[in-house]
């Protein structure tokens, strides 16, 4: 593989920097990558584990002569990480960011981003419960879609040679605007993590009355639930602060949808049940179809080591 941007500088190295480093690594994307983490102890973690060719200790440093910047910080600190580096980037850079959000680091960040640097945020629907520096490993993205979210005056040419990037990580890749992309996650991945964190919350204040049952009879669909729930509590607070609307207008049709469901429960129509049913377990059928997961048992579990 060749060489796209020749010096790539992550902010922020957690499980989707570290994944990207990793990447980069393993298809020669670029001949230096440099990264800064906030805190003193990811950046020794990073140096420890060689995630970076150079850790360095602020921002600005990191950052210098880059050609692609990606931001990889939850995605309220992305606008205050924009500030301080924005007057210190590169003439003909790109700047881009793996938040989950789009309009609102739109929003956010560009106010700081200089004429001359050309920002394409960015989002690879790609992760895992795990954060931090030690998380990341190369084959997150191979087969999960990024989808980049440029601008009416975004440049072919450095849309393009980013596509080209995120497609030499593994990715496939989709272009589409804010606004849908926000609508979209918000179905696809804020609103699921909202009801899962509800759920092990309702289990939580049910297992204090059952005496851990819940957690020691846990079945599969709880389970399931509990591993999203695990997920990183700063990001998934930014997200959904800085996904507002679309979350709620899913969670409202999401609340419509389950007092159909009681009613029908309670009224024992077990055709409208046995209906809905056949259609999710279609839409089940083409994710695994589309490659997104595995028709495994139980996700493809190991339950002789798990028993
Ligand atoms: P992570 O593993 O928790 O890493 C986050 C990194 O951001 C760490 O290096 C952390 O520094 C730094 N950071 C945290 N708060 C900060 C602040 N206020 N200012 C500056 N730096 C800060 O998170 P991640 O999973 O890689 O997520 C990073 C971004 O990717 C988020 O915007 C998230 O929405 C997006 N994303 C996540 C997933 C996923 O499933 N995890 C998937 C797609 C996109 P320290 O270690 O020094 O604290």
């Amino acid at each position: 593989m060749t060489v796209i941007y020749k010096k790539v500088a992550l902010i922020g190295l957690g499980l989707i920097a570290g994944s990207i480093a990793h990447a980069i690594r393993r298809a020669g994307l670029s001949d230096t990558i440099s990264g800064y983490a906030r805190s003193a102890e990811t950046r020794d973690i990073a140096r420890e584990i060689n995630l970076c060719d150079v850790v360095c200790d602020n921002m600005v440093d990191a950052i210098k002569d880059a050609d692609l910047v990606i931001l990889a910080v939850p995605v309220g600190a992305m606008a205050a990480v924009a500030k301080e580096i924005g007057p210190h980037l590169k003439a003909g850079a790109t700047l881009s960011d793996v938040g989950s959000v789009k309009a609102s680091v739109i929003k956010n960040v560009s106010p700081f981003v200089p004429d001359n640097v050309h920002f394409i945020p960015a989002h690879p629907l790609a992760g895992t419960e795990h954060s931090g520096p030690r998380s990341g490993f190369a084959e997150l993205f191979d087969n999960r879609w990024c989808i980049i979210v440029p601008s009416d005056q975004t440049e072919d040419t450095a849309l393009n040679k980013l596509r080209v990037f995120w497609k030499a990580l593994g990715s496939n890749v989709e272009v589409m605007d804010a606004q849908h992309h926000d609508l979209v996650l918000a179905v696809t991945s804020h609103a699921p993590h909202l009801i899962a964190y509800t759920m092990v919350g309702v289990a939580d204040d049910l297992s204090r009355v059952t005496d851990k049952e819940v957690i020691n009879f846990s079945a599969a669909g709880f389970r399931d639930f509990t591993r999203i729930a695990a997920s990183d509590p700063t990001m998934w607070r930014d997200v959904f602060l800085n996904n507002k609307e679309a979350t709620l207008e899913i969670l409202g049709r999401f609340t419509e949808e389950l007092f159909d469901l009681q009613r029908a429960i309670r009224h024992g129509d077990g055709d409208y049940l046995h209906d809905y049913f056949t259609r999710t377990r279609a839409i089940r059928r083409g994710i695994i179809d589309a490659g997104q997961d595995t028709d495994a048992p139980n996700f493809g579990r190991n339950l002789t080591k798990e028993s």
